[in-house]
């Protein structure tokens, strides 16, 4: 697996893949140690073990599964955006699509 790739690549990989393919990359990348944002080549420096956070504030219960695939809450909120950006249609329907 390499480290990062370019806005373009990216472009391109969305389009070509589903939005579980795309979470099993960010995941591999953080099993790897790499942040689960593929345009980032940052280290996850401390891979977090904590599951879940509660924030007293609101007494709210969130996940951290996907949160601790990343290096910095930007990159997973620029992570979550890719995978809204990916299209929900089945991939031969796509590739149907392209081929008119
Ligand atoms: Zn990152």
């Amino acid at each position: 697996m390499t480290e990062s790739i370019s806005q373009e690549e990216l472009k391109i990989m969305v389009n070509e893949i589903t939005m579980l393919h795309y979470r099993d990359i960010a995941e591999e990348r953080a099993v790897s140690k790499w942040c689960g944002y593929p345009l980032c080549n940052n280290k996850l420096l401390k891979f977090n073990k904590q599951k879940y956070s509660i924030s007293t504030s609101s007494n709210k219960v969130y996940d951290l599964t996907e949160r601790k695939c990343f290096c910095s809450s930007f990159c997973f909120k620029a992570s979550k955006f890719v995978e809204e950006q990916i299209p929900q249609s089945p991939l031969w329907l796509r590739s149907l699509r392209y081929a008119v």
